[in-house]
């Protein structure tokens, strides 16, 4: 059997920056989180980037034990190098930060640094719901949809680490503006926070005041039989569909794995989707791949950050 294997993980966030004390197999032995202080630019976030991961390094310690190295996630895209290029929206001022330097200079470890979502997309592949698979497609679906994909067991990444933006696929050629300045995006009419908003625009249309606030509100009423939920859950299955079916055509993945909050749906969930995109993808493309719930949840990306150094 392979030696034992630690390392620190961090998983920055627009509020708060969680850190974990990682072994191989992905076995979480410390965990905990600070605040990320976005609101008071750059230099304050890697500040606490480094205490956080001085925190796991001195725990580390006290366990009697030395981290390989430090794994460490962020919005935005990062070059292959460990810097953030910039595309962090959330965090001010938050590019041509050398992630790899700063934590490096700090703790006197490897640095290892990647987009959050590829490394949720990691985590679950080598932990989670994509564990065995080498072929993956991660979907998070909430306020965005953010995405990985893991090719032969490799997150892939295109040209310079700047792809894999699988919320910003076109769905509609015609559609509403999207936040990323083009039209018509998966993400917006299909995220969690488009559901919501279609929903209320489908109250609003009919006269009737919205009684759903956010996902979990809306999937309650979809479940008791509400009529307007109904119709903007069966809406949001479509609109799922269609991207879900656009990425098995191209990647045809072993498993397609989805989470954020509307994962935590229930089976239900899955089943409706399945069914649909059972329909639109060809079926030469999808013959081998599953969609299943995310299993890792808000520990992901900690997970994929360590796992980045302990990649079993
Ligand atoms: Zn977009």
């Amino acid at each position: 059997m392979a030696a034992r294997r630690y390392a620190v993980g961090i998983d920055l966030g627009g509020t708060a920056v969680k850190y974990a004390l990682v072994a191989s197999g992905g076995e979480v032995l410390f965990s905990g989180k600070l605040p990320s202080r976005a609101a008071e630019g750059a230099a304050a976030v890697g500040g606490q980037l480094i205490e956080a991961a001085r925190i796991c390094c001195a725990e580390a310690a006290r366990l009697g034990f030395a981290p390989e190295g430090i794994g460490v996630g962020t919005p935005g895209v990062v070059t292959p190098e460990g810097v953030v290029a910039g595309g962090a929206e959330n965090i001010p001022g938050w590019e041509n930060v050398d992630l790899a330097k700063l934590l490096g200079d700090a703790t006197g470890l490897p640095v290892r640094a990647e987009n959050d979502a590829n490394l949720m997309a990691l985590a679950e592949t080598l932990y989670g719901a994509g564990r065995g698979a080498s072929d993956v497609v991660f979907l998070t679906v909430g306020t965005g949809i953010g995405g990985g994909v893991l090719i032969g067991g490799r997150l892939f990444g295109g040209f310079g680490n700047r792809g894999t933006e699988l919320g910003h696929i076109a769905l509609k050629c015609d559609g509403e503006p999207c936040a990323c300045g083009s039209t018509g995006c998966f993400e917006h009419y299909a995220s969690t926070a488009a559901l919501v908003r279609r929903y209320r625009e489908r109250c609003t249309a009919a006269g009737i005041v919205p009684a759903a606030q956010d996902g979990e509100m809306l999937v309650a009423l979809y479940r008791a039989g509400d009529p307007t939920a109904v119709a903007a859950m069966e809406e949001h299955w479509e609109f799922m569909s269609f991207g879900v079916a656009s990425l098995i055509n191209i990647f045809a993945p072993e498993r397609v794995v989805i989470g954020g909050g509307i994962s935590e749906a229930g089976e239900f969930y899955f089943e409706a989707l399945r069914e649909r995109v059972a329909r639109r993808a060809m079926p030469v493309c999808g013959a081998g791949t599953r969609i299943v719930a995310a299993t890792l949840g808000n520990r992901a990306g900690c997970l994929g950050a360590a796992g980045l150094i302990i990649n079993e």
